[in-house]
């Protein structure tokens, strides 16, 4: 029987608290035999979305009896304010408190040291292009992170530290949880066919555009610098891949869903040759696909009290309800119950996580228009 991999623990400083105590957070890392892609992980970035902290630990479990070809970087607790943001029994830390930032927009991306490196690549194979543009990518988090006299805010000190660790790797995976949510999965546009190797129903794709986000912090660079050689007339293949996992609903923590969920990411991991095995098969379900720009949210047109009535994932026929809405104030001299739809065929994917709601409120996100991903 083969012994277990070794897994390496060891503790990163994340910034002080006012009391000067450490924020920390624990990173996981399993030596790979140097023939694979490189893999980050992390989990909790937004501090309700726990259920990333029970996949990681299904992992590492699975991990350490495999033979590993690439390194294998995990990180729960990626953002330990987040993590331990609460208000009487709810998590909050979607936002940082002080200056109301959403926490996975404060990454760093820099288009002109992009078209600098362009510049300077001719008669560079592949692999030295790689590893010096690698190179690029980690200086200028370093220097954010090393060499800024004004500072930085809470935020990005933890995410730049995270984004230091998440270039490293070929391939990177965010995991999150939606509000109440089903899984679903974005995905860069040009990665779509490794969709196919998670066990999740619904993708979101994505185009190269940066908002601030963990997977686009990350692949947005590699997808600019594969299009601006390619204009060129430079042949180049785009290998790394980032994704943000959605497993299902925030403040929840469900072991052996996170087992399933491992087996998903695993799957992946054997796809891309980063694990020796061909034991993980990904699930035959039928997988659908939507654009960004199709991916909508609904706004409540009122305020009020909600009944969500659409089921996540499956088709909701036009003018079929996806919620009804109690307004008591007009209950005998009004509309006490107002049903909403929408005059197209759409796939619910989340809704708000409250059933009491303001005229504006994001009630539902939806695929509004689909397609089969094969
Ligand atoms: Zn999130």
């Amino acid at each position: 029987m083969k012994q277990d991999t070794h897994i390496e623990k060891s503790v990163l400083d994340m910034g002080e608290m006012a009391s000067g105590a450490k924020l920390t957070v624990p990173v996981y890392f399993i030596k790979g035999q140097g023939k694979g892609p490189n893999v980050y992980i992390q989990a909790n970035m937004h501090g309700a979305e726990v259920q990333g902290n029970a996949v990681i630990y299904q992992l590492l479990e699975q991990l350490k009896q495999l033979t590993l070809l690439g390194d294998i970087t995990l990180v729960p607790y990626a953002n330990p304010v987040g993590a331990n943001h609460k208000n009487g029994e709810y998590t909050l830390g979607r936002f940082d408190p002080i200056t109301g930032v959403n926490w996975n927009r404060m990454y760093h991306f820099d288009q002109e040291s992009i078209d600098h490196y362009v510049e300077q690549v001719d008669g560079l194979s592949q692999a030295q292009i790689d590893e010096g543009f690698q190179q690029l990518l980690l200086r200028n988090v370093e220097q954010k992170l090393d060499h800024n006299q004004y500072g930085l805010t809470t935020g990005q000190r933890i995410a730049y530290q995270l984004q230091k660790m998440a270039h490293q790797a070929d391939l990177v995976l965010d995991l999150h949880t939606g509000p109440i949510s089903s899984k679903h999965l974005y995905c860069p546009e040009y990665a779509q066919n490794s969709a196919k190797y998670f066990d999740i129903e619904h993708t979101v794709l994505i185009p190269n555009s940066f908002d601030g986000a963990m997977d686009e912090a990350t692949f947005c660079p590699w997808w600019t610098l594969a299009k601006s050689l390619n204009a060129k007339g430079i042949d180049y293949t785009l290998e790394r891949e980032s994704f943000t996992v959605e497993l299902g609903s925030q403040e929840l923590i469900d072991l052996d869903v996170a087992h399933q969920d491992a087996l998903s990411i695993l799957s992946y991991l054997q796809y891309k040759k980063v694990i020796q095995t061909t034991e993980f098969t990904p699930k035959k379900i039928t997988r659908y696909g939507c654009m960004l720009s199709d991916y909508k949210a609904f706004y409540s047109p009122m305020g009020g009290m909600v009944d969500y009535l659409a089921d996540f994932g499956e088709v909701l026929k036009a003018g079929q309800p996806l919620a009804r809405i109690l307004r008591m104030d007009n209950y005998g001299d009004g509309d006490a119950l107002h049903y909403i739809s929408l005059d197209h065929d759409v796939i619910p994917i989340l809704h708000f996580a409250s059933a009491s709601v303001n005229q504006g409120t994001e009630l539902y996100k939806v695929f509004s228009k689909f397609f089969q991903i094969t």
